[in-house]
This record gives C-alpha cells, sequence and structure tokens, in this order.
C-alpha cells in the first residue's frame, strides 16, 4: 500500500524518476542523491512502511536477501574494498525519510568515511543491568 506524499513511495513505484539499479515486483534499489561514498544506494520496498517496526517480517527478510546481493554486485562492478549497510529507524537514529529504507555503502581504503561511534565503557554490573532490563 502507498502512503499519499511519501516521496519513496513515488519513488519506489516509478512515479518520481529516479537512478535506478534494480525493481522487482516488491522493491527498487536507487543510487542516493547524497552519497557518502561511490554507489551509495538505498533499497526501498514499493509498499510504505515508515520503518522497520512497521515493515511486515516477510518483507525484512526479502529486503536482507536482496541486500545480500546488492552488496555482491556492487562491490564486483565497482571493486570497493567493504560494503556498510545502514538502516535508521527514528529521528534519534538519524532516519530522516520516513519510509523504509536500507543503505548499502561501499566503502574504499581511505575514503575518510566515518560510519561509526565512540564506544562505551561500561562495567560487568552495567551490562547486566542492561541484559536484565531488556530481558525482564
Ligand atoms: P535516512 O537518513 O536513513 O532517512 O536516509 C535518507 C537518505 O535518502 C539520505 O541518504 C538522502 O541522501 C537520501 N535521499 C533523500 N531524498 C532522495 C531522493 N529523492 N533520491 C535519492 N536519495 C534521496
Ligand atoms: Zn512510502
Amino acid at each position: 500500500m502507498r502512503k499519499e506524499d511519501c516521496i519513496f513511495c513515488k519513488i519506489a513505484n516509478g512515479e518520481i524518476p529516479s537512478k535506478s539499479l534494480y525493481e522487482d515486483e516488491k522493491f527498487r534499489v536507487i543510487l542516493d542523491l547524497g552519497p557518502a561514498a561511490k554507489g551509495h544506494s538505498l533499497i526501498l520496498p514499493k509498499d510504505h512502511a515508515a520503518n522497520l517496526y512497521e515493515l511486515p517480517e516477510k518483507l525484512a527478510g526479502d529486503a536482507m536477501i536482496l541486500a545480500k546481493k546488492m552488496a555482491s554486485l556492487l562491490t564486483e562492478k565497482l571493486n570497493c574494498d567493504g560494503i556498510n549497510l545502514v538502516q535508521n529507524n527514528g529521528e534519534a537514529a538519524g532516519q530522516t525519510v520516513e519510509h523504509f529504507h536500507i543503505h548499502l555503502i561501499p566503502r574504499y581504503k581511505g575514503d575518510g568515511q566515518n560510519i561509526n561511534w565512540v564506544p562505551g565503557k561500561p562495567s560487568q554490573e552495567e551490562l547486566e543491568a542492561v541484559r536484565k532490563q531488556i530481558l525482564e
């Protein structure tokens, strides 16, 4: 189901042109307009889901299988040295377009990009408290 005024619904379904790399009945893969690196691509489901929480399980599985195929294609064709999969959910996590998407970001040695985080230094007790909070 598409959502009115959702730009990724329109792109995924071909109503707005894009630099399309792949299409099937469920997904379109496009080049990101603001790439972190050469070949930065986005996997877009054709049906609207705002984020991972809303994405039907079957589509989530299909999206990961497609990500694997696209990762191999990008690596073979662009000769990149690695690839990051990034998938943001919610504003706090950096999501700017509220239509589920997976970023495929080819990485090149010395490309200077930084898709990392500052590691914390929790104690064993703090880790255990989080573990309990999640599991209780
Ligand atoms: P996120 O921050 O995870 O929501 O990522 C949104 C991504 O969509 C960003 O990397 C943008 O550069 C990209 N983007 C936004 N609008 C378009 C568009 N019309 N075509 C291609 N990529 C887009
Ligand atoms: Zn949408």
